[in-house]
């Protein structure tokens, strides 16, 4: 069984290669930034709270991430496997992960650490354009991996592509500092734990995609 996390700063293609990953192993990934624009999207009191967070670029409270998080890993579609994404991202949310699986029987099996400098993130968050269709959420860039059928329209589904709020310079070089301090001390944890395999995510995305694959011996 593979529990897989997936560990890199913003923009370092976590989210794209999750879901090929999820597509090759049949197992679903899980967001945290899509499991708060449900929240958000659905007008809660909680998205409400995390709408205001995520908008200064900081980070959303770990008791509502982790809230959410135990919600999403009882559900069964998750019991034969799963792709995190973007979550745990500090020690605490590590704990919390710990526990959240040691109620079902499990633990991580495997991390990828997708590494890339700091001026790469900037460069490839700025080009990124989204989904507007939360259910879809399909990542694009507009030079690295534009949409192949209409410039500004999803290939999957067909709806407009946005950019995201948090996607701003300013935002983007805050979440990069809180991204350092804190998930460092994760990365250097799973090595310890003898589970992290560190990728070079400055390759092209094919090659990202063959280098975790490898990495993961599939
Ligand atoms: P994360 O989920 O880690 O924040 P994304 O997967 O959303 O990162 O990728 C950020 C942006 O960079 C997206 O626009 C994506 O299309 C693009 N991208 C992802 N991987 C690569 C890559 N290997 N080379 C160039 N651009 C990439
Ligand atoms: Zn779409």
């Amino acid at each position: 069984m593979y529990n897989i996390l997936m560990l890199g700063a913003q923009g370092s293609g976590k989210g794209t290669q999750s879901e090929r990953l999820s597509a090759k192993l049949g197992i679903p990934t899980i967001s945290v930034g899509h499991l708060f624009r449900g929240e958000i999207d659905k007008n809660t009191g909680l998205g409400r709270t995390i709408v205001s967070y995520m908008d200064r670029g900081d980070r959303v409270p770990s008791d509502i991430v982790n809230q959410l998080m135990s919600g999403r890993l009882a559900e069964d579609d998750t019991m034969a496997g799963v792709i995190l994404d973007g979550y745990p991202r500090t020690f605490d949310q590590k704990d919390e992960l710990d526990k959240i699986f040691a109620e079902h029987g499990r633990q991580l099996t495997h991390v990828i650490y997708l590494k890339v400098p700091d001026e790469t993130s900037l460069q490839r968050l700025s080009g990124r354009w989204v989904c507007s269709n939360t259910t879809c959420e399909e990542n694009y860039h507009i030079t690295f991996n534009p949409p192949k059928k209409d410039p500004n329209k999803c290939d999957k589904c067909g709806s407009p592509l946005i950019q995201r709020q948090d996607d701003t310079p300013d935002a983007i070089r805050h979440r990069l500092e809180l991204y350092h301090k804190d998930t460092q001390p994760l990365i250097d944890h799973y090595r310890e734990r003898g589970i992290l395999y560190e990728v070079n995510g400055e390759q092209p995305i094919a090659k990202v995609e063959e280098d975790i694959n490898a990495a993961l011996g599939i």
